[in-house]
């Protein structure tokens, strides 16, 4: 089976790994801090802390602004579940955004007429999270104007798009946002097996996420509240967790690290060379911002639901051992979701995205001749199941 992404490792990779594996600390040592650096200097961010996944640093960033009982968390349908998720953690409550047509990213005109509609009730969100689906950034420029005029935070879950640029500006920089975070899972642009960071620009909401990531306990002097018993003294002033990465999966991260620019070109090339082949065919091909740069995490094609039966193409594919995938289920079908009493013709443009997604193959070892028989195989299956 040909997957829809998967990780490049390289001989430097492993070394890299095996070097920590033959070293005094193979958790809490260098690796980690030199990670974080690297990825600050990539992202042109201040602060950054590595976690053992996005999905606890979406938690630690949501604690950090002080998402709790009660407040609202606002996202887009069209994501992984753990964007909304994290809200839920908080014990705070979740409500969706519907998507652009042409980005499938959240649409600043429903964020801005849902906030208007929720002011009148009093039920302005805390954080808004904004997903750069696919590497592509979203329109944070008017999302931030709209954050000052309602007031709330933004988290950017920029799991698939380190790398990608907004206006010129690296994703993470967090000129729109309070905290970006980004995700490391193997099949995302850059991997440390499972892995995440979250970046931000404020010294405060550093301090706080990194204290939530080892068990809310302080070794600072400064920060603590009473005075040191000893040498040994340290103090838990927070509820935490254990959300710490691994020096082995940092070494691992500094090494791939070192390869995104490649990693994003060849992605660039694979998706350039899906838009030649289906130029002429009546699919939606991915739309690319000019005001930004997507570092391609996926390739997402629509296909006109009135042509072609969607669910046929896509068993048939799969069966001719290529794994496509549909990305996302709108969080709001989730039957853990569904029990809010979420109703799908809020959200017409995600609705008519779900119809018609697929997701196919883009990774940087992905080669010629897979793309090759990816193609073939996609032309072939469109023409024997038209509708
Ligand atoms: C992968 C992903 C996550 C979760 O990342 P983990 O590192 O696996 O926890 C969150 N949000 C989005 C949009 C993702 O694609």
């Amino acid at each position: 089976m040909i997957p829809y992404g998967k990780q490049d490792i390289s001989s430097d990779d492993v070394d890299e790994v095996i070097k920590v594996l033959n070293s005094d600390f193979i958790t809490q040592g260098p690796q980690v801090p030199k990670f974080e650096k690297s990825v600050s200097e990539i992202t042109s961010s201040k602060y950054s802390i590595a976690m053992n996944s996005a999905t606890s640093a979406l938690h630690c960033a949501c604690l950090a602004l002080g998402l709790g009982n009660g407040d609202w968390l606002w996202t887009s349908p069209i994501t992984f579940v753990a964007s909304s998720n994290c809200a839920m953690y908080c014990g705070a409550k979740v409500d969706f955004v519907d998507i652009q047509s042409n980005t499938y990213n959240i649409c600043p005109d429903a964020l801005e007429r849902k906030l208007i509609a929720a002011e009148k009730k009093n039920l302005l969100p805390k954080v808004v999270v904004v997903v750069h689906l696919c590497g592509q950034p979203a329109d944070l420029e008017k999302i931030h104007a709209l954050s000052k005029k309602y007031c709330f935070k933004i988290i950017e879950d920029a799991s698939h798009a380190i790398g990608a640029k907004y206006k010129d500006l690296p994703v993470g920089n967090s000129k729109y946002s309070d905290i970006t975070v980004f995700s490391f899972h193997p099949v995302k642009i850059i991997t440390t097996a499972e892995g995440g960071m979250a970046v931000t620009n404020k010294k405060e909401l550093f301090e706080k996420m990194s204290l939530l990531r080892t068990h809310g306990i302080t070794k600072d002097l400064t920060s603590m509240k009473e005075n040191s018993d000893g040498p040994w003294y340290y103090e838990q002033i927070d509820l935490g967790f254990n959300y710490r990465m691994t020096d082995i999966q940092a070494a691992l991260g500094s090494s791939q690290l070192s390869r995104l620019g490649d990693f994003i070109k060849k992605r660039h090339l694979i998706a350039n060379e899906y838009n030649k082949a289906f130029a002429d065919l009546p699919i939606t091909l991915p739309w690319q911002d000019p005001n930004s740069y997507s570092s391609f995490h996926l390739y997402v094609i629509r296909i006109n639901k009135d042509f072609y039966n969607h669910k046929k193409v896509f068993i048939d594919l799969r069966e001719r051992g290529i794994g496509i995938n549909l990305h996302y289920i709108p969080v709001y079908r989730h039957p853990f979701y569904t029990k809010f009493g979420f109703d799908k013709n809020d959200f017409p443009e995600s609705e008519a995205y779900y119809a018609e997604a697929i997701s196919l193959p883009i990774y940087s070892k992905l080669s010629s001749a897979d793309q090759a028989f990816v193609i073939k195989n996609l032309k072939e299956s469109l023409s024997l199941n038209l509708k």
